[in-house]
């Protein structure tokens, strides 16, 4: 069988399902991890964690209840909260992170972001125009 039909069966198979969303792809990674941690601590129920995570990330992939994944996921994405963006693409992450460094405003706590490495910078809240400098 040609890799191209195999995979026009693997998209005619996904179509009207869930597919790998965010909450999928971190169960499946965090069982990968797992594994590998379990390769060096050898307990018996990591493995087992990680299989459940496996099976978890499967069943939301091939799901066709939607709307409910959906919640899920949005649910899921919330709770990560600032650790959002490295779950979502941490190689971004860690080049916004290498790159920006993220201040807040004195006055009106809005965040700010300032490229790194620049010396001090006299930066203008773009909330309430007040300024104040900061170290890059
Ligand atoms: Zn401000």
């Amino acid at each position: 069988m040609a890799s191209g039909d195999w995979q026009r069966k693997l998209v005619d198979w996904l179509r009207g399902r869930q597919g790998p969303d965010d909450l999928a792809v971190f169960a499946i990674n965090l069982a990968v991890v797992l594994v590998v941690v379990n390769l060096f601590a050898r307990t018996s129920w990591l493995a087992w964690v990680g299989l459940a995570l496996v099976a978890y990330g499967a069943f939301r992939i091939q799901s066709k209840n939607l709307g409910a994944r959906s919640r899920e996921n949005e649910a899921f994405l919330k709770a990560l909260g600032p650790a959002r963006p490295w779950v979502q693409n941490p190689r971004a992450a860690w080049g916004e992170l290498r790159h920006y460094k993220h201040a807040r405003c004195a006055s009106c706590k809005q965040r700010v972001r300032v490229p790194r490495g620049k010396g001090k910078l006299r930066v203008t809240c773009p909330r309430c125009g007040s300024k104040f400098e900061v170290r890059s």
